[in-house]
């Protein structure tokens, strides 16, 4: 039986993967650097959930129960007896094999350490620890509580015990997993990646105005949302983060990250998160 499953970064991510787990029932420790970011983690999950009381998707009693499943902290300590570690913090190597390596010298020999990494190595993350057969991908989508997929990438390592059981949970958690091999951008990251940044070029070039590359691409290919808000959502800096993993790992210039989402990134216009990116958000 699950009992206790830890999530590592309350940012985009975090909160929403807390949310999932706490609503299905799950006690989740939510762990960041400090507490103003986890309150305002907090305050995210709270008006989200309420949304969803409002859509009549779930019952008022069922959010007040969700947000007392899930219990902040600051210490990683506070992660080290659970059933499972989703580590969902900034997309840089430096920052995730610190935790790994932490979390392998605290956490219970049990415990299965995954990582909600959009592009970087499974293997490799699995590699800094004295547990690879235990560490996995758990990569899910934005915003988590709608998006129905979860890809579950295994590395060269993986157990199928660690598979099957991170695959049941996905389940439990009414999402779909898909399994995929360890390699750069998955499959998600690797088809979608290089369509955002082609659409940031034709901008660059004066292709078209952002409205209409995502305006041709929303009615013209049925995307529900265009390559430049899309971008927005997801974050720009991550989006950066994730062609330079995509050019790294697989060494083909066509995954050279353009120059205006480089300039972007540099001046601070990440998306959503920062109230600019392509758009302007209240
Ligand atoms: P974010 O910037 O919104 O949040 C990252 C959080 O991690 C921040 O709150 C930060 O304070 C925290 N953090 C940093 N170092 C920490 C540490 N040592 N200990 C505890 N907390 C720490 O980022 P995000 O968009 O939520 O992305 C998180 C991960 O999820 C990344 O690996 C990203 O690639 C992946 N991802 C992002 C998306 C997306 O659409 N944003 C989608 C799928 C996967």
């Amino acid at each position: 039986m699950v009992e206790k499953i830890s999530i590592i970064g309350a940012g985009i991510m975090g909160n929403g993967i807390t949310h999932c787990f706490a609503l299905h029932g799950y006690d989740v420790n939510l762990i960041d650097i400090n507490e103003e970011i986890l309150q305002r983690a907090l305050q995210t999950i709270k008006k989200n959930l309420a949304r969803q009381v409002k859509k009549d998707l779930i019952s008022e009693k069922s959010a007040n129960e969700t947000i007392s499943r899930i219990h902040i902290s600051i210490d990683l300590a506070q992660g080290s007896d659970s059933d499972l570690v989703i580590e969902a913090v900034n997309e840089k190597m430096e920052a995730k094999e610190t935790i790994f390596k932490k979390l392998d010298s605290i956490c219970d020999s049990k415990t299965i350490l995954a990582s909600n990494t959009s592009s970087i190595s499974i293997t490799e993350l699995a590699a800094k620890t004295t547990r690879p057969d235990k560490v996995i991908g758990m990569h899910f989508m934005n915003p988590v509580p709608v998006m129905e997929l979860v890809e579950i990438i295994r590395g060269l390592d993986t157990s199928n015990e660690t598979y099957n059981f991170v695959e049941n949970l996905s389940k439990s958690l009414n999402k779909t997993p898909v399994e995929v091999r360890d390699y750069p951008g998955f499959i998600s990251n690797r088809v979608l990646m290089p369509m955002i940044n082609e659409a940031i070029f034709c901008l660059m070039e004066g292709v078209a105005e952002k409205e209409a590359i995502d305006t041709v691409m929303k009615l013209g290919m049925n995307h529900p949302m265009g390559p430049l808000a899309l971008a927005d959502l997801i974050g720009l800096d991550v989006c950066l983060n994730i062609l330079e993993v995509l050019y790294t790992g697989l060494g083909d210039p066509k995954y050279r990250a353009c120059p205006l989402l480089k300039k972007m990134v540099s001046g601070g216009k990440l998306g959503r998160k920062t109230k600019e990116g392509f758009y302007k958000y209240d």
